[in-house]
């Protein structure tokens, strides 16, 4: 076993193979016809690792010497570029709150190479607050505490919930302070500078696509979109090796299937992302920047945690599906040269529609505990549960932990107790909205009947798609108060609940509980930014 990190491979295809700007310096400009920029991590004044996450580590294959050493917590916070990194910042545009907002790309991120692991995968590393690139306008490229914390724990929190994510190696502080205006209200302070190394196979986004074609670099189009097909869609590269545009209308399904895919899966679990720009929706269909998300604590369609987005609410809870599909079909214009007919690209947009509409279906009997969806049934059923849950204020995790636990032949009292816990406000369950719930009970219990599950079998199949831990914003903040004061067993303590979301973890009761009453209103709790 070597502690040493330069054995470590590296194979940087997206430098290697697309094209690249030839100026190395940070300045902020217009970078047309390329894919990338050089870009160079900032040293930092006292970088210090606070938390490495196991199997991420694992994953790259990455010795526990290895992690230990001097050498991995300065790779991890930009002091030191191994051999064979190419360190890159991605060139890519993007809608933002449903306009077109030309030339961002990675502005506060910097890839360091990709990762050839001793099983012969690759993972691109990627730290976020590494200090400014060509794309990062006036801002300083720098990440604090608070968010990093939120992006590390969350990141981790969604791989073990089973949702496809970007995952994070590590969490440091860099020893800077960073001036932030947390709720952009003319209050600015400093705050400790830190930095998460963020993994994932790459970190290619919709908008790398749509700021080539809106700029008319169709060239350029082309070979990012080969380029994306060949390293990460291998099965639908010809066997001759050009494609046509049927390979590139197989591509753009593939990516409608996996966005789909995804959005299913945060609707299971609450997940709330809060800002759904194209640029932050990755080619892979793996959830990807962690800013102003929030978990659906009392279930309500219409909540964000993003109080940018706080008047449209575009990025509501309700309408993250309704979002994926917009932004595809942005996707999907920027395909277009490639293609030149409207109508596959049509067709496989409305295919999003069938294919969410089936994974949303068999993920919601799943939370049920049926053993199959049955439209005409169970649509109304669900229809009249997702009213109910915004009846009176229900807490969304601890409703679906409860009703695996109703027993289906007891009387409406046994029914309706393991559902009390997940109340916010006890009065507002009226004799009314009591009555309601009994009768939409009933209905549960006979539709569970007629599968013929037992009690037992169905709280088992319940509980593997319902987590009873989930990133509850409080939890994270809690975490982020007692970091900020140099203690991070909180954060390290939440990443290890986290692990096992479906499974009750004696002793951690805290972690599954409502939120309190002084969360409900507190910054970072329900309301965040974009500013990080
Ligand atoms: P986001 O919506 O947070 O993913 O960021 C949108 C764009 O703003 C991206 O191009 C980011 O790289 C850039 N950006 C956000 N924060 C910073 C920062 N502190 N410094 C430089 N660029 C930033
Ligand atoms: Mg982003």
């Amino acid at each position: 076993m070597t502690a040493t990190l330069s054995a470590l491979s590296f194979d940087n295809r997206y430098t290697r193979e697309l094209p690249g700007d030839a100026n190395e310096s940070s300045q902020s400009r217009q970078v047309p016809r390329v894919a990338w920029s050089p870009a160079a991590p900032a040293a930092t004044a006292s970088p210090r690792l606070v938390s490495v996450a196991a199997e991420v580590a694992e994953l790259l294959g990455l010795t526990e010497e290895q992690i230990a050493s001097d050498e991995f917590r300065d790779m991890a916070t930009g002091n030191l570029v191994l051999p064979g990194m190419r360190p890159f910042a991605m060139r890519y545009g993007g809608h933002q709150f449903g306009n077109w907002a030309g030339q961002l790309g990675d502005g506060r991120a910097i890839n360091l190479g990709e990762m050839v692991t001793p099983d012969g995968s690759r993972q691109t590393l990627q730290l976020k607050g590494a200090g400014r690139t060509p794309y990062s306008r006036s801002a300083d490229g720098l990440a604090v505490l608070r968010s990093s914390i939120r992006e590390y724990l969350c990141s981790e929190a969604m791989f073990h919930l089973g949702v496809p994510t970007t995952r994070a190696l590590s969490l440091a502080l860099t020893g800077d302070q960073v001036m932030r205006d947390m709720l952009y209200d003319g209050h600015p302070e400093l705050e400790p500078g830190a930095i998460v190394c963020r993994v994932a196979p790459t970190f290619i986004r919709f908008g790398n696509f749509e700021l080539f074609a809106a700029m008319g670099e169709l060239d350029e189009l082309g070979t990012l979109a080969d380029f994306t097909i060949r390293e990460y869609f291998p099965e639908l590269w010809p066997g001759d090796g050009a494609p046509t545009p049927d390979t590139y209308v197989a591509f753009f399904k593939e990516v409608v299937h996996r966005t789909a895919d995804m959005l299913v899966e945060w609707q299971r679990v609450g997940f709330v992302h809060g800002v759904m720009n194209t640029d932050n929706l990755s080619i892979l269909g793996l959830t990807i920047d962690y800013g102003p998300y929030g978990w659906l604590e009392d279930y309500d369609p219409d909540w964000t945690p993003n109080t940018t987005d706080r008047n449209g609410k575009r990025y509501r809870f309700g309408n993250q599906p309704g979002i994926g599909q917009w932004n595809l079909a942005q996707l999907g214009n920027a395909l277009y040269p490639l293609i030149e007919d409207a109508e596959p690209l049509q067709t496989a947009i409305d295919g999003y529609v069938t294919r969410f509409r089936a994974g949303y279906q068999r993920m919601f009997a799943g939370k049920l505990g049926l053993v199959e969806w049955d439209t005409e049934r169970d649509e109304p059923l669900m229809v009249d549960l997702l009213a109910l849950l915004t009846d009176a204020e229900t807490d969304m995790t601890l409703f679906f932990r409860g009703l695996a636990e109703v027993p289906i032949d007891g009387s409406a009292d046994d029914r309706f107790e393991p559902l009390r816990n997940s109340f916010y406000v006890p009065d507002q369950v009226t004799a009314v909205v009591r009555d309601a719930w009994d009768e939409w009970l009933a209905r549960y219990a006979e539709r569970v009947q007629a599968d013929g599950t037992s009690d037992a079998e169905r709280k088992a199949a319940m509980n593997a798609v319902n987590p009873i831990y989930v990133m509850r914003n409080y939890l994270a903040q809690l975490a982020i108060d007692q970091a900020t004061d140099g203690d991070f067993t909180g954060v390290n303590e939440l990443l290890d609940v986290m692990r096992n979301p479906y499974t009750e973890q004696p002793g951690r009761e805290q972690y599954a509980e409502k939120r309190p009453d002084w969360a409900r209103t507190r910054v970072g709790c329900s309301m965040l930014s974009c500013s990080s």
